[in-house]
Formats: structure tokens, sequence, C-alpha cells
């Protein structure tokens, strides 16, 4: 079936669904986003794209920008990074404290607030202006440079983000953040404030798609090596608790945000990525999985 008509279908299959689950509220500007936004995009890599719903309108990427922090943090210092984050998928939800304690500090993966904490320390340490690099990677890949923080957004997170407060705190005690916890965590509450649509956000993982190179392009961002590991992480630790069930139902690498954002990867095929506000008990979109499990049912392809 033509990609196409597998969206259409895929539109007209969940019209009429009511999405189950909540849209996050712990982020208070995020409660006030309409439940019943829905788009989906898809780029594949013959530059082709094809798209339905509420897919040229940004929304908080949320933890979808930890992905790119961490191929940010990969390319510029290289495997000295996995001396300060593990690569086992964790089993416990997100903003989880557990499992910290007797692993000494070091986040099981880059993917859990703990681990996204280490590579932010990791990208302030790293860069003067740690806010202006993240950004302008992103521009890199996606060629537009209206993309940015949601100053709103950081700022709520900021006002309620008691866990993540505590997270911080807790690993600098074991000494795996170098730098001052407000920097690190003014950084981190920023780049989940990215906003991006669908469009942008599959045009930007094309590279993860494309053994780390834009289409018609010859500038390498990231190595195959790098690529293979950075999908790897996806598929193992990219929906925290629920990466098992995202695996048997969809069977693709992907990363999900509590803002209701879903990417996904099928690696030398396409990239494509999904919206729909309210949220699983897990922290995932409840209507995004469905939509990408019935994706890889009618093309007929996953991963696996
Ligand atoms: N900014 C959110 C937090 O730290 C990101 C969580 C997520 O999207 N899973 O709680």
């Amino acid at each position: 079936m033509e990609y196409q008509t597998v969206l259409n279908q895929i539109q007209q299959e969940f019209s009429k669904v009511q999405p189950s689950g909540k849209v996050a509220s712990y982020i208070p500007e995020l409660a006030k986003v309409p439940p019943s936004k829905f788009g989906m995009h898809m780029y594949d890599i013959d530059g082709n794209n094809y798209h339905f719903g509420d897919s040229f309108e940004r929304f908080s990427i949320q933890s979808i920008s930890k992905v790119f922090t961490l191929s940010l943090a990969m390319k510029m210092v290289g495997d000295d990074l996995w001396n300060r984050v593990g690569v086992e998928p964790s089993g416990d939800p997100f903003n989880s404290l557990s499992q910290l304690e007797n692993d000494s500090g070091i986040p099981r993966n880059p993917y859990i607030n703990a681990g996204a904490l280490v590579v932010a320390d990791v990208l302030v340490s790293y860069f003067t202006n740690p806010k202006a690099a993240l950004l302008a990677f992103l521009h890199e890949i996606t060629g537009d440079t209206s993309i940015g923080f949601n100053e709103t957004v950081a700022a709520s997170e900021k006002a309620e983000g008691y866990r993540n407060f505590a997270l911080v705190n807790y690993l600098k005690s074991f000494g795996n953040i170098e730098n001052n916890v407000e920097d690190v965590l003014d950084f981190y509450f920023h780049q989940c404030s990215i906003s991006m649509s669908c469009r942008e956000l599959a045009q930007a993982f094309i590279i993860y798609a494309n053994h780390g190179t834009l289409l018609n392009s010859e500038r390498e961002f990231l190595t195959g090596r790098q690529v293979k590991r950075m999908n790897a992480l996806m598929q193992t630790c990219g929906f925290y608790d629920e990466a098992g069930e995202f695996s048997f139902e969809v069977g693709l690498p992907g990363k999900s945000g509590v803002g209701g954002g879903i990417v996904a990867v099928n690696p030398n095929h396409y990239a494509v990525a999904v919206w729909s506000p309210p949220l699983n008990p897990k922290g995932n979109s409840a209507l995004g999985m469905a939509a990408l499990e019935r994706l890889t049912t009618l093309t007929g392809y996953s991963i696996f």
C-alpha cells in the first residue's frame, strides 16, 4: 500500500475514536493544549512526505529533545560519555529516582530524566552557550531557523519541577554533575520546551533513517556507528517502562514526549512523527502508539 493511502486509512480509523488517557498536567502549561489535536507526518528517504491532520502545528517536544541532546553529546565527547551514563533499559518510569543509589549515581540510560540530566550537564560543560548550540544543531538538520524554545513552557516546568531538582541534586551528590545544578536544570527545561511540528520532527529524524546524513547531502551529522547506537537506545529505552510494549506493538526505534508527540524511525525507509496529547499511564501518547501500530501493520514491515 502507498504510504499516503496508509496514513489516510489511519486517520479514518481513528477519527471517531475518543482518545483514552489524560493530557499531562504536572507541567501546567501543557494542560492547556486541546486533547483532540491529532496529526501524523512521514518523510521517506527519497524525500517524499505524507501527512494528515495537525501535522504542521507546533507542540512541546519535551523528552523527544533527549534524542537531539544525546546526538550532540555523542558527537562532541565521544565514548567518554558512557562513563557517566549507562545503556540498559530501566523498566522504571521516566522520572524515577530508583536504581541511582545501587548504580552509584550512573543513570541506567540517557532517556530517563536522570540520564538526560547528565547529558545536559555534559553539554553545559562543553559549550559556552549550550542553548544556542542545541538550536544551531536543530536549525541545521531541519533547515528551519524559526525553531526555538517556548519560554512560558520552560518557566512553567521550572516552577513545578521538584522531581527534576531532586534528581539533579542527587546525581550531584555522587559527583556525576559537574556544573551548578541551576544551570543544568535551566538548560534541561529549555530543551524540553522546544516547539516543533510533526513535519519538522520527521524531517529532523531523517538522519537516523539515513545513516546520519541529510537527504540530498553529503554532510554527515552522525557516523554510521553513532546512528546504530542512537537507534538501539531508542528501541530499548525510548519509552521507559513501556519500551517492550512499543517494540511489541510497533516494532520501530522511537522516542516519546509528555507533550503527546512520538517520533519513530524505520532505518533506510522513513522517519515518522505523530501527535495526540492524551497520555497513557506510562506517559506516552495513547493514540500515537495505536496509530504507529497501524502504520507498521498496514505497511507490513517494521524492523522485525
Ligand atoms: N520535561 C519533562 C520532565 O522532565 C519531560 C518528560 C517526558 O517528556 N517524558 O518531566
